[in-house]
């Protein structure tokens, strides 16, 4: 999965087929055979480099492929071997996605909130006893505080859609609890970048892929999210 993720992360953003033509070396053209492909093992005995011109690949095709394996793994040891796995999995896919074309192209294509809001939807009707109101505030919350911070600051369209439609996923009070996660992870993350640009005094405005901070936000409340609920709630109530 990890290895056609890459392929996903590649050409979806620039209108490729994601099935034909089949995987080659970027640099010398020379099309992939089967011994090329396998995960992480062909990029740890090719050294990371091409079989044909020996042109080095980014290793990141390889942390892809483990990050799949180890989210995927995640999943498995909260959940189970139950249906909720399989909505924890195709999560973790879209988060693992989307997050590498928004560092990529400072995107988030709108077809991935919209499969994440039928992926809520299937969740809800199938497996959840969450009532309609907690689904609709999640889904509010989620929209209407990145809607407010893009009139107020700079926050990108996907950004919205994305916590909109991870709001309906997770539903109320954890979406709460994802966009403070985000917020925690993004801003611990930037804190280096947002400090020399303050002492520099520059006055350039960077763009930041906030996307994967607030997908791994969603992704961490979906599986561990009433945990957290609970924790907090003991720690400030006893
Ligand atoms: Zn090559």
């Amino acid at each position: 999965m990890g290895s056609f993720y890459n392929v996903c992360i590649y050409r979806l953003p620039v209108g490729k087929s994601i099935v034909t033509p089949r995987s080659s070396c970027g640099s010398c053209g020379h099309e992939l055979g089967p011994t090329d492909l396998v995960p992480v093992l062909s990029y740890l005995f090719l050294r990371g480099r091409c079989r044909y011109c020996h042109t080095k690949f980014s290793p990141r095709y390889m942390f892809v492929e483990l990050l799949t394996g180890v989210l995927f793994t995640m999943n498995y040891l909260v959940l189970g071997y139950t249906w909720e796995l399989l909505i924890g999995l195709i999560l973790s896919s879209i988060v693992i996605i989307i997050s590498f074309i928004d560092i990529d192209h400072h995107i988030i294509l709108d077809r991935f909130p919209v499969l994440l809001l039928l992926l809520g939807i299937i969740y809800h009707v199938w497996l959840t006893d969450m009532t309609f109101l907690n689904i609709f505030l999640g889904g509010v919350i989620g929209f209407g505080f990145f809607f407010v911070i893009a009139i107020v600051s700079v926050m990108g369209g996907g950004d919205i859609k994305l916590m909109g439609a991870l709001g309906i996923l997770l539903g109320f009070p954890n979406i709460i609890v994802s966009i403070y996660l985000g917020f925690i992870i993004g801003g611990i993350y930037f804190m280096p970048a947002f400090i020399r640009k303050i002492r520099s005094k520059s006055k350039v405005k960077v763009e930041v892929p906030f996307g994967p901070f607030l997908a791994i936000g969603g992704l961490t409340t979906f599986l561990f999210g009433n945990e957290i609920i609970n924790f907090y709630t003991n720690m400030f109530m006893g």
